[in-house]
């Protein structure tokens, strides 16, 4: 079975490493994953003078690499680079998937900032609109047909591939940094034009007519009509607010004063959240998301945890109104084991298993000696553990 992790931290900076640092302390089950390095922003942030504490200041790549190995020793595991690109928030496990797999866990907390403003280049502010677009969503299907170019190192480009290889003719993927997860996604599209250089220039009289590209190979001048931009902090979030996830007028992740968001078991913190930009503010927030993070992976496990008994049913009672059970009839010395029920999203947690376990403990108590087993679920169950049933007469009849 796929494991489930307590806590699935998106970012593995300020607010990341200090949330899985708390978590995995408490001995929590905690795993970062991050599209590009350990660090974040604080591997390009130079000297910090600010930070409280540290008398004479320190480099940002230092402090990174501290709170990195301080994380490591209470046990996080660390994913990257691995981009995440969609959830699926559905139901108590939820699903984080990347790039290249697919991630569980019973919370996640979003810390995978933004708000860093990126520079433009030359050309593009006048020609937004006129073909520079930072939503290939929204554009994409304007351009069918014709060249276009796209950049960016962000997991929202491996979206935008998506949908402008199926309407652009040509689409010229510009590639400023090294990101083997991002060429790997494009390689699957024939129609993809990989050029590992730095965007200097996007030209055109009124509307967009070309790129002007500078690498190895000099300066390229590349004719398209259209330039989609998925930058550092252009829409990051849009996957967030795919999910069900409420953002701020300004597309931040929206946050209460417990770094929660409106889903529950989902927390945020950081620059993400459009809070402050500073690397106390975002430590500080990864401490408190990951404190109400656990509080609900505690609560949620308590009742997962809790059997209780109406008559002739143990159950549950997963969440509000969803319940996994064993029913059961008693008649004279004899456990008539009926059926087994747990809601499909919440298969392969054991759940069933332990209902079963503690249905049993009652047939001993009341003093049972045959169980009629007429649920396939609990034969492969006895089948499994049959040194463990203690000293019943069991008789399979199976009708469920
Ligand atoms: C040049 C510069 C100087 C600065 N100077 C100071 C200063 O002196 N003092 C100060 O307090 N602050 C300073 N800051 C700000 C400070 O560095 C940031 O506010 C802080 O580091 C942000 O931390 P964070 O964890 O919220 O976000 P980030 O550090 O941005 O971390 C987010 C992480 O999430 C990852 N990520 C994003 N999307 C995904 C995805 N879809 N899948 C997987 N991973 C993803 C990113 O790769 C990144 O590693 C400076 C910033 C800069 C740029």
């Amino acid at each position: 079975m796929k494991t489930i992790y307590d806590v699935v931290i998106i970012g593995c900076g300020a607010a990341g490493l200090s949330a899985a640092t708390y978590t995995s302390r408490e001995g929590f089950k905690t795993l970062i994953i991050d599209e590009k390095n350990l660090g974040g922003e604080l591997m390009s942030t130079g000297k910090i003078d600010d930070y409280l504490g540290i008398f004479g200041g320190v480099s940002g790549v230092q402090l990174a690499m501290n709170m990195y190995r301080q994380a490591l020793k209470f046990g996080v595991e660390v994913k990257c680079p691995e981009t995440i690109v969609d959830l699926d928030l559905n139901g108590i496990v939820k699903k984080i998937i990347t790039g290249s797999g697919e991630y569980r866990g019973y919370s996640i907390i979003i810390t995978s900032g933004g708000g860093e403003s990126r520079s433009l280049v030359e050309g593009e502010a006048k020609l937004i609109g006129r073909g520079v677009s930072y939503c290939a969503s929204c554009d994409g299907p304007l351009y069918r047909g014709v060249d276009v170019a796209c950049i960016g190192n962000s997991g929202k480009i491996i979206e935008d591939l998506k949908i402008l290889t199926s309407t652009a003719r040509r689409v010229y993927l510009v590639l400023e940094e090294e990101n083997g997860e991002l060429e790997k996604a494009a390689s699957q599209y024939g129609n993809v034009v990989t050029v590992k250089g730095r965007l200097l220039k996007i030209g055109g009289s009124g509307k967009v007519e070309e790129i002007i590209v500078e690498g190895d190979f000099g300066r390229r001048r590349i004719p398209v009509s259209a330039v989609f931009i998925a930058g550092e902090g252009d829409g990051k979030n849009e996957i967030y607010g795919r999910a069900g996830i409420a953002l701020t007028d300004e597309g931040y992740v929206k946050v209460n004063l417990k770094q929660e968001t409106n889903i529950r078991g989902i927390y945020a913190a950081g620059n993400c959240t459009g809070r402050g930009f500073n690397v106390a503010i975002s430590i500080g927030d990864g401490l408190m998301a990951a404190i109400s993070a656990l509080k609900y992976v505690k609560s949620i496990k308590a009742r997962m945890g809790e059997i209780k008994r109406e008559s002739n049913i143990f159950y549950v009672e997963i969440e509000e109104g969803k319940r996994a059970y064993h029913r059961f009839k008693v008649e004279e010395d004899c456990m008539i084991m009926q059926s087994t029920y747990t809601p499909p999203e919440y298969r392969g947690l054991g759940i069933a298993g332990r209902i079963v376990g503690e249905v049993l403990k009652y047939a001993g108590k009341i003093g049972v000696k045959k169980l009629i087993v007429e649920c396939s679920y609990v034969k492969r169950w006895i089948e499994k553990r049959r040194g463990e049933i203690g000293e019943f007469e069991v008789e399979y009849d199976i009708k469920a």
